[in-house]
């Protein structure tokens, strides 16, 4: 059953639409941090990037399934919802984020945070960083520098693209210690690009390297490189698409663990808890230049039904505690991969923060031989004990683990003891 219809995936879509397993099970429905399998079989899902509330949340599902009978249009239309839904959001954002728009996804929000910075600067030039992933539109790709998730994105990288270093203190140029030699680096080369005469529109990057393998940026990062592109005159666009929402725990946007506010922000994933919904939130002063220079509608972004899932997102971070929960779980999952790292040699390092954990895997600890293989194989270890994972980082050698940030502790630690119980397997 599952078997037939990867078949009929596989001749449905293009080679390029992969899936994450060999064998995927066939799943059919799911309630909180677990799957359920067509062959009844439960999973736990430790990588969800779309379910901050968890599956089958009853009061997201009412709303949207009360609001598809009522009304759901083309978002030129006058309601309620995609009003309330910005409001409520602006609100979320320090001053003077205040001016929202709505879009479907995150590429569709970093594609249009770089319009909008283009448009108001009236400029061309771009700066991202390596090991970056903003999505999958042609001006959201063209700033994407994962060979991970495209092996040629160097190579065919648009000039108006400028690629900084990785802000990797495990794995970057300046290992370590010398994490603090980023921001400065990062500083001149973007008064250099502008000394050269290519004045940068934006820097674009995540608040947190989530595509890297889950990696804070070094301390005062943000800080200084903002303060660098601001001073040539360009804009600071913060890709809130995976850090956002409460998944670094302590901090709801991954830019206030920083100390930083940025001029644009894009949003996505967790905004509708699976239901399609992204968003864009700048300046009033910004968005008007944009106005100036640019048009902007979305048949679908900020429909009322997409509306109404923001909004009940939004009421389940107010009511059920996920922020904290991301905090508490999220400490205790870390503290408990750190013990299992005295142990398992193969684990070279736990990154992250919150429920935005890394586990990455080192076949030397002193060369940090990447475990690529390694890690697909655990990965397929661990699907086959019940838990649903995936690698990430440029070499793929890290366990992504992002669960739903309504996960207990209970099934937070069925997973470190069944990857313990993998890893003694001997790799
Ligand atoms: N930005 C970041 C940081 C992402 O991780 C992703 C998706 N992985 C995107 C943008 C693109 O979002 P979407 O897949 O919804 O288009």
């Amino acid at each position: 059953d599952a078997a037939a219809l990867i078949a009929r995936r596989d001749r449905a879509f293009a080679e390029v639409q992969e899936h994450y397993y060999d064998a995927p099970p066939r799943i059919e429905r799911g309630w909180r941090e677990h799957l359920v399998g067509t062959d009844g079989r439960v999973y736990l899902d430790m990588v969800n990037n779309v379910t901050p509330l968890g599956h089958g949340h009853p009061k997201l599902a009412a709303a949207v399934a009360k609001q598809l009978r009522t009304l759901n249009t083309n978002s030129r239309f006058n309601y309620g919802a995609v009003v309330e839904f910005s409001e409520r959001l602006a609100e979320l954002l320090p001053d003077p984020l205040d001016t929202v728009f709505l879009v479907n996804s995150g590429s569709e929000a970093t594609d249009l945070a770089l319009r909008v910075a283009l448009a108001a600067t009236g400029r061309r030039d771009v700066v991202s960083i390596l090991e970056a992933y903003h999505g999958w539109t042609y001006g959201s790709d063209a700033v994407s520098t994962s060979i991970a998730d495209n092996p040629n994105a160097l190579a065919t990288r648009p000039d108006w693209v400028h690629v900084l270093d990785a802000p990797n203190p495990f794995r970057g140029l300046h290992r370590g210690t010398d994490a603090a030699r980023y921001a400065p680096e990062a500083a001149r080369r973007i008064r250099e690009l502008a000394a050269s005469g290519r004045l940068p529109a934006a820097f674009i990057a995540e608040t947190f390297s989530g595509n890297a393998g889950g990696i804070p940026l070094p301390d005062g990062y943000l800080a200084e490189v903002y303060a660098a592109v601001r001073e040539t005159g360009g804009l600071a666009i913060a890709d809130e698409v995976q850090a956002g929402y409460g998944r670094l725990g302590e901090w709801f946007w991954g830019f206030e663990q920083q100390g930083v506010v940025p001029d644009i922000v894009a949003v996505a994933k967790a905004a509708g808890n699976g239901y399609p919904l992204g968003a864009v939130i700048t300046t009033r002063q910004i968005a008007a230049r944009f106005r100036t220079q640019g048009y902007f509608f979305s048949s679908t972004g900020g429909s009322p039904a997409s509306s109404v899932a923001g909004l009940a997102v939004l009421d389940a971070f107010r009511d059920e505690g996920l922020q904290r929960n991301a905090a508490e779980v999220g400490a205790h999952l870390k503290g408990r991969l750190q013990e299992l790292a005295t142990r398992h040699p193969l684990i070279g390092a736990v990154h992250g923060l919150g429920l935005y954990l890394g586990v990455e895997f080192v076949r030397d600890r002193e060369t940090l031989e990447p475990a690529s293989e390694e890690t697909r194989a655990i990965c397929d270890r661990l699907l086959a004990l019940g838990i649903v994972m995936q690698p990430t980082g440029d070499h793929q050698n890290v366990l992504k683990t992002k669960p739903p940030l309504c996960i207990d502790r209970a099934s937070a630690d069925f997973f470190v003891d069944t990857l313990d119980r993998v890893l003694a397997e001997g790799w």
